[in-house]
């Protein structure tokens, strides 16, 4: 499978060593481009080193340039609708915020009781600033959420619905489409937080009628520890939505340095303060090269990548107790496999301490195997699977640490 792979050329553009364990956990932080060496290494020297103050004039325009190439190309968003900016946490808040002051008169937030928990901490506390309600929905535990699940709990008293495009935990896919037409029914706004999905599987926003999105760049984007985040707002929206850090960055005429607060037109309002220069570098080079692969080479790569170990899993890892908490349709899945065991935890650390795999492992009961098409060849998704299997088998897991190990 490897040798036929189209895209497996791609896994040379990353740094790897021949004694790496196999890395399931692309999905947590992705690998490091080659190709970012060179352009950290040129920035740092030539622009800010030589060029110092003047190489704004180069650095102002990023956040958007690079907005623009992570949208079009990974998010099925036209330009001028996607920036970078902040962190993922920062973003989904400010966007939160701006849809509750363009609802006055509603007050429910709706999300899902499993949603990620920043996501969760965040709406709790706008809601509790405003004295609004947060309803969390329990969804299906593998399925995740589903238009006719989240219908009833939708009316004309909901303000925002916020929802992960790919859950963290089970990896399931929702349906943004049929999802957005039950928000929308409801006179409320939604929310998308993609970092699941943005450079794992295609993402519509356009073509799916989203309102409002964000999402990280550490994870398949490959852009490096804390690198910051994109979001996205659809283009009828922009000029009636106002982000709660009102900055210089989001200001008309910014060095004016003008009396008063006036947003610019279009996505810079969504901005705050300076950007990451460093880090939004680092998102274009990640956003290039998946680019350059095809994000719909990637998808079909990483859909036979999560088949192959479901077959796995079946063959070798459920006669020893584990469950399958992924949906096992391809269509209705991210790029991850989260398998339940009740000594996931020890086996997740054995597994890494014995220098074999790297996958991580989430509360309370869950191993999850990130795979990352573009650095996750066919035979690492074999071999992991038997490591799991005889590690298991072993009972070496049973007296290991109880830490969790790495950031969803
Ligand atoms: C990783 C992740 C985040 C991370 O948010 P940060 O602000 O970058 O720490 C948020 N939401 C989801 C669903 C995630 O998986």
């Amino acid at each position: 499978m490897d040798e036929e792979d189209p895209i497996g050329w791609a896994r040379n553009l990353f740094l790897t060593a021949d004694d790496q364990p196999i890395y399931l956990d692309g999905n947590s932080l992705g690998m490091l481009p080659r190709r970012s060496l060179e352009r950290v290494d040129r920035l740092l020297r030539h622009d800010w080193g030589r060029g110092l103050v003047r190489s704004w004039d180069t650095w102002m325009d990023l956040p958007a340039v690079v907005g623009d190439l992570v949208g079009t190309e990974l998010l099925g968003a036209a330009p001028g609708q996607t920036v970078i900016s902040d962190a993922t946490t920062v973003n989904l808040y400010k966007l939160a915020s701006a849809a509750l002051d363009a609802r006055p008169g509603r007050s429910v937030i709706v999300s899902d009781s499993a949603n990620f928990p920043t996501d969760r901490y965040l709406l709790e506390g706008l809601a509790q600033a405003r004295g609004m309600a947060l309803t969390l929905v329990d969804f299906p535990e593998v399925e995740g959420p589903s238009p006719e699940l989240l219908a009833p709990h939708l009316n004309a008293e909901t303000a925002l619905v916020s929802l992960s495009h790919v859950d963290y935990r089970s990896g399931a896919m929702a349906d943004m489409m049929a999802i957005n037409e039950v928000i929308h029914r409801s006179g409320a706004l939604g929310l998308w937080d993609l970092c699941h999905s943005a450079g794992a599987v295609p993402v519509e926003l356009d073509r799916t009628g989203s309102d409002l999105a964000a999402g990280c760049t550490y994870k398949y984007l490959n852009a490096g520890p804390g690198s910051p985040a994109f979001l996205y707002v659809r283009r009828e929206l922009q000029r009636s939505l106002r982000q709660p850090i009102w900055g210089w960055f989001g200001q008309v005429d910014q060095f004016a340095m003008g009396p008063g607060f006036n947003p610019v037109e279009g996505m810079a309002r969504f901005q705050s303060g300076s950007p990451n220069v460093v880090g939004i570098a680092l998102v274009q080079e990640g956003a290039r090269l998946l680019a350059e692969i095809g994000i719909h080479r990637i998808r079909a790569k990483s859909i036979r990548l999560t088949s192959l170990l479901v077959d796995r899993f079946r063959e070798w890892l459920a006669p020893l107790g584990f469950a399958l908490l992924t949906p096992t349709d391809p269509e209705r899945r991210g790029s991850q496999i989260c398998l339940g065991h009740p000594y996931a935890q020890g086996i997740c650390r054995a597994l890494i301490e014995e220098g074999s795999v790297i996958a991580d492992f989430r509360p309370p009961d869950r191993l999850r195997l990130g795979l990352a098409a573009p650095t996750t060849r066919f035979v690492d998704v074999h071999d992991a699977a038997w490591r799991i299997k005889e590690v298991t088998e072993s009972g070496a897991f049973q007296f290991r640490g109880d830490r969790a190990v790495g950031i969803s």
